[in-house]
């Protein structure tokens, strides 16, 4: 059975190593005992890349691998990362590259496959829930959004950047761009939306009945409920996760409400909706097993 190390980037680094479907061991993290929503904000490229080698390496140690799988928050395609508004330093970065020739250097010859964090956790979820054939797709919900799917297949598939509404002023994306279902929902663009109140502090006062924060949260789940609703007419029905460190914020009756007003098609009606709670064994996971899938074509 192949033998992998996962790391997942977000606002840290976790990594692991897999035996198969398997973690085995601790996992490791940078920074080791922080809650930063932003501990790796102001870490240059390069760093970023030596601190994953670091991990890595430590991994490395217990044994042979097979591959290792890296998975990143924004458009990564052929070990490019193109694009990542919530960590703008990786843009334009070859790390599949990068992080081959640090390997390499410290005696740990692996391939190195790099995608995106969302589309590793529906590779998680469908390894883990034995669906690997079934369409998956997962929202991630936490600084930026993040849309996931599996089976991979070749495209951009920035979901938390789909147009979600046509008002000029809703203009928080961390993209730069008008409109965008992160610059509603992401954390980011809460702070800067409610200068006055932190998005935790929005959410507890819309449950006490505050007018200004309940119409901001039904329009946060409408948000979520247009993209999804277009990610249905468009790849059609099935299973949507919903995880992420922020995802605490959602409820799914009031998505289910919203959805049900903006999906008519009776085709287009089996949808399911469900929550997991945020762990990043799932993520490593699916770092791990698209590495797998990478290797094996
Ligand atoms: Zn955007």
């Amino acid at each position: 059975m192949a033998t992998a190390i996962g790391v997942v980037i977000t606002n840290r680094i976790v990594a692991g190593r897999l035996e198969g479907l398997q973690l085995t061991g601790k996992l490791l993290r940078h920074p080791e005992n922080s809650d930063d929503r932003d501990a790796l904000g102001s870490v240059p490229g390069s760093e970023l890349v030596a601190l994953l080698a670091d991990k890595i390496t430590a991994l490395a140690a217990k044994g042979p691998v097979d591959a290792i799988g890296v998975s990143i928050p924004g458009i990564v395609r052929h070990g490019v990362v193109e694009d990542s508004p919530n960590l703008p330093q990786l843009k334009g970065m070859r790390i599949a590259d990068d992080l081959t020739a640090v390997l390499a250097a410290r005696g740990v010859v692996a391939p190195v496959h790099a995608g995106n964090d969302a589309d590793a956790i529906a590779a998680g979820v469908a390894a883990t829930r034995g669906q690997r054939e079934k369409l998956t797709r997962v929202w991630t919900i936490g600084n930026g959004i993040g849309y996931g799917r599996w089976p991979y297949v070749e495209g951009v598939w920035e979901g938390g950047h789909i147009t979600v509404t046509l008002d000029p002023k809703e203009r928080y994306c961390g993209c730069g761009g008008v409109g965008h279902l992160e610059g509603i929902m992401g954390y980011r663009a809460m702070r800067m939306r409610f200068l006055d109140l932190e998005p935790e502090e929005v959410f507890a006062q819309a449950r006490q009945g505050d007018a200004r924060c309940r119409k901001f949260v039904d329009l946060w789940h409408r948000a979520l409920a247009a993209a999804t609703a277009s990610f249905i007419h468009l790849a059609g029905p099935g299973r949507f996760y919903f995880t992420g460190r922020n995802v605490g914020f959602l409820d799914l009756p009031t998505l289910r409400t919203h959805l049900e007003t903006m999906v008519k098609m009776s085709p287009l009606l089996n949808f399911s909706l469900e929550i997991l709670p945020p762990d990043d064994e799932t993520a490593l996971l699916g770092a791990g097993v698209s590495a797998q899938r990478a290797l094996a074509r």
